[in-house]
């Protein structure tokens, strides 16, 4: 017997009670016979010599003892189960007496039956025919311990005669009552669940049509596990979606045509493809994204600062038409949520936010001028233009802003809101070069040199005429 090198027990598969198949499925039903002892050929050719004594399977009959008295003497036993069997069961069962009328069952019609090694073994070898032609497993060595329920086993292929062997290299030992349970090695377990769990691709299609995870006139093809290196314990598809199959994606060359998906997710009606909300698009795609929506903008892209391959923690680098450069962030652009930032702050501007107009208040009465203000310790006049719906609070606000004080009204007009900041706005827009330095003061875009304060006066008047005709 073989020394053993490495013994791994793993969970018994059944109950320690299990009884084993122990007949050739050709020996069913032939009448009980031993051919251990010579001249007896059968149990009818046995006179019974006492009780039956039944066992969960059949019943023992009494045919004889082992000659010896007192304690030692055991009665001889005919199992009409288990001597159906006279290759596994050569000889008579014994057993005494008392322990037969306590219910004992000293034949294999009980889980607890105490095998030889000569039985296992024969045991063994039909498993092994039993599996049929597809088992490639020969009866190697025992583990070298005790023959009983506790031994392992371990098996040759005999297609190449090598040690049948576990998936990280080890020699498979396999617990006796689990081989014989139908336990094969984790190797060949693994291509056997998937062949026996291979429901042909059409089927699989129609499925997956039904619940969802496939468009109609899509289609699904299996992939055993084992072609996929680096997985375990799950099978994929392959899956073909009729509108993915040849999108925008597919005709860049940025994204797959063909997508993978784990059979449970498939089963659990989860597209796989761009159609899904939850696609998970590679840096390709999402590159492919940014541009289509670049060109809309008319922006240039220039890379990325970041991939994490989330696209909230992603950002790139690009230049809008105004020539502004952007670093956006991939999830909030892809959103449409922003574009250039520097833009959109100007168009704020544009639109008043932050300068003064107030929305919801367009159709009311406003007033907008023009006023010649001294700075006080520099003695510069400048001129401001504003608008305000108290312009007498807005007097004090400016002198104390400016650290100046109100020379004179230049111009005023009174219009609706949106009107007087049209105005403003125009005013603001036409004389943008000039604007006065004032020390200590924060540059305005609402001040302007004094001297052009004509110029200013007759732009207004035009400005306000000019809404007047309107
Ligand atoms: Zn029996
Ligand atoms: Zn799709
Ligand atoms: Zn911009």
């Amino acid at each position: 017997m073989p020394v053993v090198i490495r013994v791994t027990r793993r969970g018994r598969i059944n109950s320690q009670n299990r009884k084993f198949k122990l007949f050739k499925p050709t020996a069913l039903g032939r009448p009980a016979e031993l051919i251990a002892k010579p001249g007896i050929k059968s149990l009818n050719r046995y006179t019974p010599v006492g009780k039956k004594y039944p066992t969960p399977e059949g019943k023992l009959t009494v045919v004889g003892d082992n000659g010896l008295t007192s304690s030692k003497k055991k009665l001889g036993l005919v199992c009409d189960r288990c001597h159906q069997d006279p290759d596994l069961f050569q000889d008579l069962f014994y057993c005494t007496k008392s322990n037969l009328d306590n219910n004992k069952v000293p034949c294999a019609c009980c889980g607890q039956f105490n095998w030889t090694e000569a039985q296992y073994i024969l045991l063994i070898k039909r498993e092994i025919e039993l599996r049929g032609p597809d088992c490639h497993y020969q009866f190697r060595a025992f583990d070298g311990g005790t023959i009983n329920s506790d031994i392992m086993v371990s098996f040759i292929n005999r297609n190449n005669g090598e040690i049948v062997k576990c998936n990280d290299g080890s020699v498979w030992w396999c617990l006796i009552d689990n081989f014989l349970g139908g336990q094969w090695d984790p190797v060949t377990a693994k291509i056997r669940t998937s062949e026996k769990t291979r429901i042909d691709d059409e089927t699989l299609t129609q499925k997956f049509i039904e619940n969802g995870a496939l468009l109609p006139g899509g289609r699904v093809k299996r992939i055993l596990e084992k072609e996929i290196e680096g997985q375990d314990a799950y099978f994929f598809v392959e899956v073909t979606c009729p509108t993915c199959e040849c999108d925008e994606f597919v005709q860049a060359n940025v994204g797959p045509a063909i997508f993978r998906s784990r059979l449970s997710n498939m089963s659990e009606g989860k597209k796989p493809c761009r159609c899904s909300n939850d696609y998970n698009y590679s840096q390709k795609e999402r590159e492919y994204m940014v541009k289509k929506r670049l060109k809309k903008l008319e922006g240039e892209w220039c890379g990325w600062e970041a991939y994490t391959g989330n696209a909230n923690s992603s950002t790139f680098n690009w230049i809008c038409r105004k020539k502004h450069t952007c670093n956006t962030n991939l999830s909030a652009f892809l959103n449409m949520a922003v574009s250039c930032s520097k833009c959109s702050e100007l168009q704020q501007a544009s639109r008043g936010f932050g300068y003064g107009y107030i929305p919801g208040r367009e159709l009311e009465p406003d007033n907008v001028y023009l006023k010649l203000y001294r700075q006080k310790k520099t003695n510069v006049l400048f001129v401001k233009v504003g608008r305000a719906f108290d312009e007498e609070f807005r007097e004090k606000c400016y002198a104390r802003d400016f650290c100046a004080e109100l020379i004179d009204t230049l111009w005023s007009a009174q219009a609706l809101h949106r009107d007087c900041y049209d105005i403003e706005q125009a005013i603001i827009n036409k004389f943008e070069n000039f604007r006065p330095t004032l020390p200590n003061i924060k540059k305005s875009r609402e001040t302007f040199i004094s001297t052009i304060s004509g110029e200013l006066v007759r732009y207004a008047i035009k400005q306000t005429e000019k809404l007047n005709r309107k």
